[in-house]
């Protein structure tokens, strides 16, 4: 048995990690792979589109085993009904193969964004292509919608994919304002259940210190996205799962086109580790927690992760493959020739 562990056994008391991983964990010169070893994790919200093959393969290494990606905004609007298709398709098409090249079980939610709910006319177009996407296989719910600034376009189309989610039997990905969030978030939930859906059915999305307790008092997921600057820092998330523990809560990096961390889950679990949060709560706020609410859509089945998958990067999607010319595939199946 190594030190740290004696000196846990002999003081239960003595959460708060040695003095050193303390300092180390502030310094961030810490390397959070030494913490998580055989850790497992489920990202329920990453924009792996706008992310690199790199990515892929410093998630995998570091344990991530499935990822969510919502269909989400690309940063500027788009300007027609094909791109909207297109990117649908990429969701469950192209994206998921790649994703499959690393190990990665991929699913998605699909769903008209709050911003873009305010182009009406394009919007009107939009609702009437979601249900082609939302019964096809891998998809885990309808997401991310809700409010962005608030609008009466923007109720107006959480209010109609709602009933989509409804008729689908669909868990509801709700993305929450930056600005006004309590405001929002209040919004949110209130019409959700005005709707007569379970809130169980419901992952309210970035939530802070000021949304966390009303969203789990009224029996809704709480997940929180640990985003640089703008969101959680994982510190304070570390302080929340003290606070309220781990019933309902999920972490997720929402990764994307601006700058973000698609480590954000192994790492917050390694500083959780550090921080003396119990393996069995961060199990369930960094993996179970997140399977079970998305579970409900009756798509996600944990055989396809629970265990390494092989990986095949001979193989190709619609003719094309992650590899460029002249790169060397990568195949570790349990082969019994090596080569
Ligand atoms: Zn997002």
């Amino acid at each position: 048995m190594c030190q740290k562990h004696n000196e846990i056994a002999q003081n239960p008391s003595h959460f708060e990690g040695t003095a050193e991983e303390l300092a180390t964990a502030t310094n961030v010169q810490v390397n959070f792979m030494d913490y998580i070893k055989d850790m497992k994790f489920f990202d329920p919200h990453i924009h792996m589109t706008s992310r690199t093959t790199d990515d892929y393969q410093a998630l995998a290494d570091a344990g991530v085993v499935a990822i969510i990606e919502p269909a989400f905004w690309l940063g500027q609007p788009r300007t027609g009904l094909s791109t909207f298709k297109d990117y649908y398709s990429s969701l469950i098409g192209w994206e998921r193969f790649r994703s499959s090249q690393f190990g990665i079980k991929h699913y998605c939610t699909i769903g008209l964004n709050s911003r873009e709910a305010n182009n009406e006319a394009l919007a009107e177009e939009v609702m009437e292509i979601l249900p082609l996407y939302l019964y096809k296989e891998g998809v885990v719910g309808v997401g991310e919608i809700g409010f962005d600034d608030q609008t009466a376009a923007e109720e107006k189309y959480y209010r109609l994919q709602l009933e989509l989610a409804k008729e689908a039997g669909l868990p509801v990905q709700v993305h929450t304002p930056h600005r006004d969030k309590k405001k929002g978030t209040e919004r949110s939930m209130a019409i959700a259940l005005e709707h007569g859906i379970d809130p169980q059915m419901f992952i309210i999305d970035h939530n802070n210190e000021e949304t966390v307790k009303s969203v789990l008092d009224q029996g809704f997921y709480a997940a929180f996205t640990i985003y640089p600057f703008t969101k959680m820092g994982n510190e304070r998330m570390v302080e929340v799962v003290k606070q309220y523990g781990s019933e309902r809560i999920m972490i997720n990096s929402a990764a994307d086109w601006g700058i973000s961390d698609p480590l954000a889950i192994p790492k917050t679990a390694a500083l959780m580790k550090i921080k003396g949060i119990s393996d069995h709560d961060i199990r369930l706020v960094t993996y179970q927690n997140a399977i079970d609410a998305f579970a409900q859509s009756g798509q996600i089945n944990v055989e396809d992760f629970e265990n390494p998958q092989e990986i095949d990067q001979t193989l190709k999607y619609n003719g094309n493959t992650i590899l460029r010319g002249g790169q060397q595939p990568r195949v570790d199946k349990n082969a019994l020739i090596i080569r």
